[in-house]
């Protein structure tokens, strides 16, 4: 499967597209479908234990410009008046802090983009109350999605921007959401899509080349990205542009970046003078 239409083609036979894409993983690994299941359960793990940890108040990078801001979010987002958009923006934040604190987090798909995943799944989950199967289920549907924008594009930051890596894991988190919705496959790949061409033209500019600023705010972004992406596709809404040709629109946006804006820490926020000692 290295195109979302092969991956829609694959689906109609499975009954979704997570469904397909833990068929192909199973068929992949020579393991079978239990094994790739209880492996995607552990990186669920993984991604629950990392928003537990990027959640603690005292938690603080080397630099000490990170940490202790998700802790904050997630306070907040406890109000009456915030729902699971302030839920998902928390844990995105949580996790990504996690990863600038050297924590163990899961690459979804690199580790500047890391929270984003599991931020949306599992504010879902606390919502709406869906099972871990469910999530992993989604986890299946992102992963495939993932897998063909590294095949056709770029999941690097320093080749594409930050659109190949938040830009990609909301794509990935959108249609995981949508599928978890109860849509079907062309919404998630539509979800994808809008999450996608919302991301085009990201650059990629960390502050002293650090995955800290802008990164982990990037992940509070494309967490909201992602969720009015899937909110525009579970609505009936398709995307004008098909999402294999947003895949390829990506890639060319990249390829045309200044490298200043590749991962450098030569431009964007990284060259503002608050950030380089000038301001
Ligand atoms: S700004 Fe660059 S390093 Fe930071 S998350 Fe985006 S792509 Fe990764």
């Amino acid at each position: 499967m290295q195109t979302i239409a092969e991956i829609l083609e694959a689906a109609k036979a499975a009954g979704s597209i997570g469904a397909a894409g833990a068929a192909w993983q199973a068929a992949e690994d020579g393991t079978g479908l239990e094994a790739v299941r209880h492996r995607m359960h552990q990186t669920l793990a993984v991604m629950r234990d990392s928003i537990k940890d990027g959640l603690n108040p005292s938690l603080r990078s080397v630099s000490g410009k990170v940490g202790g801001q998700a802790a904050l979010m997630n306070t907040a987002a406890q109000l009456p008046r915030f729902g699971m958009l302030s839920k998902a923006c928390a844990y995105a934040l949580a996790v990504a802090e996690s990863n600038a604190c050297m924590g163990k987090i899961v690459a979804a798909p690199t580790a500047g983009s890391c929270g984003i995943l599991p931020g949306v799944l599992f504010a879902a989950q606390e919502e709406h109350g869906y099972g871990d199967d469910a999530l992993v289920d989604a986890l299946f549907c992102a992963a495939a999605i993932g897998r063909v924008i590294a095949l056709q594009a770029t999941i690097s930051g320093a080749e594409g921007g930050c659109q190949a890596e938040c830009g990609a894991a909301a794509g990935m988190a959108a249609a995981a959401l949508c599928q978890l919705y109860g849509g079907a496959s062309e919404q998630a790949a539509h979800a994808c899509a809008f999450a996608l061409m919302n991301s085009l033209g990201l650059v990629c500019d960390p502050v002293h080349g650090l995955v800290e600023i802008p990164c982990v705010y990037r992940n509070v972004g494309g967490a909201a990205q992602a969720m009015a992406a899937a909110q525009l596709a579970i609505s009936g809404v398709p995307c004008p542009i098909p999402c294999d040709e947003m895949i390829l629109t990506m890639k060319d946006i990249g390829d045309a970046m200044p490298q200043s804006l590749r991962e450098t820490g030569d431009g964007g926020c990284a060259a503002c003078p608050s950030m380089c000692g000038r301001g």
